[in-house]
């Protein structure tokens, strides 16, 4: 692992893997067309269909240049079936995943998991483990009745599973709906359990530029919690409360709350901050890229943004997708701001500063217990006391509730409680 290209996974570098899964899920989805669009089947959640691609190419698969694969998609009606239960027309689905490279993104987890984010910032390709992508398999038909229902969700949406396979390594990956947006500055983001045992960002986390923080980082940045304006909290605890009881159904517990703020307060300030920085820097030194005051997206501090596919503002593919479509919650959307992506919470910290959060429920495969974790588990079950083991997925699932809805979000009368800041 290092800079530069030099990723691998398995042992293989990740810019191979990267196309090859390209290549591959291009072939499953494009030669779904074909087959005509019909009720699911039982047997739908259970066909795994399998193709090889030599790099010579054959009559069914393109040439390439990487090494050969094979590679499998599961249950791929069933997965079209979802797709289109959110909007997401096969066409579109390619681009976003297909036409562009994908990007690599650092995972602060510890399981190894490998991300990769579409161009145009909808989708996240998760690497899994074996039992993970079984576990999926087996809640799929479950799983997706509960979606049927009610895709106003905070439960990740999965529009895709495969396995890559080269020189007999597997690399099962799922599709899912991404939760936070890339194109704007993220100031602080946690992952949250309602633990808080060992749940603290360790040293070499904090020290990234935007850390993942865990539930004892949160209390102590925020003792007072999020600000959310009434109905706004209600829709979001209802939600958090109906997934929980899905994710209980289904006995399964680990899963997180990921949640990432952008501070609409705090990014005009330092956005004021850069500019003044920049025309003192072109007074004194003269930058030979002559960009325009107060245009220029400030070169020297940050890379250039990347150019996408969709213009940020527009609606997002996935259907129900954005934070406030899942929990249906009709807040009055952010004025003045233009570009900053749609969806995001509205909501304000102990400061008064305004606030838009992005969220969703993530991790949630690992419903089995890892060995390698196993003393970890028991270790944190007798700290919390949550000892009998057959109601452990309702004890998690009720403390991540009380959690969330007593310690991360408060509810406020309405959001403009404070005064906004005089020279506004
Ligand atoms: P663990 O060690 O906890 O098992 P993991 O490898 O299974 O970790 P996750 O817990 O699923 O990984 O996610 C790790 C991080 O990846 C999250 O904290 C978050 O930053 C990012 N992430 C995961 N899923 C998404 C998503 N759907 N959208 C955006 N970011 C995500
Ligand atoms: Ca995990
Ligand atoms: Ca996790």
């Amino acid at each position: 692992v290092g800079e530069g290209g030099e990723v691998t996974y398995k042992k293989i570098h990740t810019s191979q893997i990267m196309g090859s899964i390209q290549l591959g899920i291009s072939h499953a989805v494009g030669g779904l067309a074909s087959k005509p669009e019909r009720d699911l089947l039982m047997q739908d959640f259970m066909t795994i269909e399998t193709t090889n691609f030599y790099s010579q190419g054959s009559q069914l698969t393109p040439a390439h240049h990487y090494s050969d694969f094979r590679f499998k998609s599961f249950a791929p009606i069933a997965f079209r079936y979802f797709r289109d239960l959110f909007g997401i027309q096969p066409d579109d689905f390619l681009l976003s995943l297909c036409n562009e490279p994908l990007r690599e993104l650092t995972n602060p987890g510890a399981s190894g998991s490998i991300f990769y984010l579409s161009a145009d910032d909808e989708f996240i390709i998760k690497t899994v483990q074996h039992k993970e992508g079984e576990f999926l398999m087996k809640l799929l038909l479950g799983y997706y009745m509960n979606l049927n229902q009610n895709p106003r969700t905070l439960l990740p949406k999965f529009f895709g599973l495969y396995c890559y396979i080269c020189n007999s390594k597997n690399v099962r990956m799922v599709v899912m709906n991404n939760l936070l947006p890339s194109s704007i500055k993220l100031h602080e983001k946690y992952d949250l359990k309602g633990s808080t045992y060992k749940r603290k960002a360790s040293k070499s986390e904090r020290s990234k530029t935007v850390p993942t923080y865990k539930d004892l980082d949160f209390l102590e940045l925020h003792p007072d919690g999020i600000m959310l304006e009434a109905d706004t909290y209600t829709a979001l605890i209802k939600t958090i409360q109906r997934d929980c009881r899905v994710l209980e159904s289904f006995k399964i517990m680990d899963y997180s709350l990921l949640v990432a703020i952008h501070n609409l307060d705090l990014a005009a300030k330092e956005e004021a901050e850069r500019r003044r920085n920049n025309s003192i820097g072109e007074e004194d030194s003269g930058e030979e890229n002559g960009a325009v005051a107060g245009t220029s997206s400030g070169a020297t501090a940050h890379p250039p943004p990347l150019v996408r596919s969709r213009s940020i503002n527009r609606q997002k593919l996935v259907a129900h997708s954005t934070a406030l479509e899942s929990i249906q919650a009709e807040s009055e959307p952010i004025d003045e701001e233009d570009d900053v992506p749609p969806g995001g919470i509205p909501a304000r910290n102990a400061k008064g500063e305004r606030l838009l959060v992005f969220l969703g429920i993530i991790d949630i495969l690992q419903s089995y217990r890892l060995k390698k974790k196993l003393e970890h588990t028991l270790k944190a079950m007798i700290h919390d006391g949550d000892t009998v083991s057959v109601h452990r997925p309702g004890f998690y699932s009720q403390r991540f509730q009380n959690f969330m809805a007593k310690q991360v979000f408060r509810k406020v009368p309405s959001l403009s409680f404070r005064p906004r800041a005089s020279n506004e």
